[in-house]
């Protein structure tokens, strides 16, 4: 289940998906009207199952209103991390 966006959220989502307005129409019905749903979180799969502690990847969903199909989008490409990486440590040379 998609978690519905923050008002400042769903702006920076319709600004980004308007920066291509008429070269995403929809594969299966050829429309190009679409919903934003929300986000969803995409966990790591290693050929088994599903790995807990793996990495998330968050995605905004997009519905076509017409027929339905879905799509995705990275989420951090539209709003990447506020804060940044942590810094890398150490060298490895002690001990
Ligand atoms: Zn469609």
């Amino acid at each position: 289940m998609a978690e519905p966006l923050s008002p400042a959220d769903f702006q920076l989502a319709v600004e980004h998906l308007q920066k291509f307005p008429h070269s995403a129409p929809c594969p299966i019905c050829q429309t190009a009207l679409w919903n934003v749903v929300g986000l969803q979180a995409s966990s790591s799969y290693d050929g088994a199952g599903i790995r807990l502690g793996g990495m998330i990847t968050p995605t905004l969903l997009v519905v076509c209103a017409t027929c339905g199909y879905v799509r995705e989008f990275a989420w951090l490409k539209i709003k990447p991390p506020s804060e940044s990486p942590a810094p890398l440590t150490g060298g490895g040379t002690g001990g």
